[in-house]
């Protein structure tokens, strides 16, 4: 079973999204379980702070490497689970489809959540944290974006998904974008009293010719949104 720990200075932004919908369901089928640590409980003067000012000046404190370490320790970290270590930031490599399958198939996720300006370089090298960024932007701490990689991660594990087809042809498998997808009614006619049929192709019950018209669809999607993708495909 995959177990996630988490060490945060927030513990109360947990279980937060991951106790909902497909993802909570699995967690209270013992699909995964998850723990949270409280980097302030390994806080290091009275008032359990866990940050200081950056050396070399620049605004904002960083949480430091001994406070990471106590947390680290606490945990059972020097087990045989097959385990491995995150740290979210910015700076890190950018979060793909690929990653969270990679992820998944670990024993143990120890996730650290920066808060601040992030956490002291000391820390993310010797105690061999990966960093990990969901994308290019930057928000104020890592627990929204350690609930964006649980997630991802979580619903890739068998049977928490009702239908597990669904990721045999999503985005980014094959390095596409998912094609358009239709439900009804068949004709949908708008507040303005304007009617949208969903393609003609979807009701002929052509199997074939219905894969190969997704199939396209999902290329020039694709090549509109995303030619990176397309790029990406060519090189591998
Ligand atoms: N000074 C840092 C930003 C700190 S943001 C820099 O310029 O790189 C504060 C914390 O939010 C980070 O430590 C990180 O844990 C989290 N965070 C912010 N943006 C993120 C992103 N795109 N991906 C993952 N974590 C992020």
């Amino acid at each position: 079973m995959l177990n996630v720990k988490i060490l945060t200075a927030y513990p109360h932004m947990f279980p937060g999204t991951l106790q909902y919908s497909v993802i909570g369901n699995a967690l209270k089928e013992k699909k995964w379980s998850l723990d949270i640590i409280n980097l302030h409980d390994y806080g290091y003067d009275q008032r359990k702070s866990i940050d200081s000012e950056p050396f070399g000046g620049g605004p904002g404190m960083i949480i430091r490497p001994d406070v990471v370490e106590k947390a680290l320790l606490s945990i059972d970290y020097q087990s045989h689970a097959v385990k491995k270590l995150i740290y979210l930031t910015p700076a890190g490599k950018i979060l793909k489809q690929s990653n969270l399958a990679e992820f998944s198939r670990f024993n143990q996720l120890i996730i650290l959540c920066g808060r601040f300006e992030g956490v002291d370089q000391r820390a993310i090298e010797i105690l061999k944290f990966s960093e990990i960024s969901i994308g290019d932007y930057v928000l104020a701490g890592g627990e929204i974006a350690a609930q964006v990689l649980v997630e991802g991660c979580i619903r890739l594990l068998p049977g928490v998904l009702g239908q597990p087809e669904s990721l045999f042809e999503e985005s980014f498998s094959n390095n596409l974008l998912e094609y358009p997808q239709y439900t009804r009614p068949q004709v949908w006619s708008d507040i303005h009293n304007e009617d949208h049929e969903v393609p003609k192709i979807l009701l002929s019950g052509h199997h074939e010719k219905i894969k190969q018209w997704r199939a396209n669809k999902s290329i020039e999607k694709t090549k509109l949104i995303r030619p990176d993708l397309l790029e990406k495909e060519k090189k591998e």
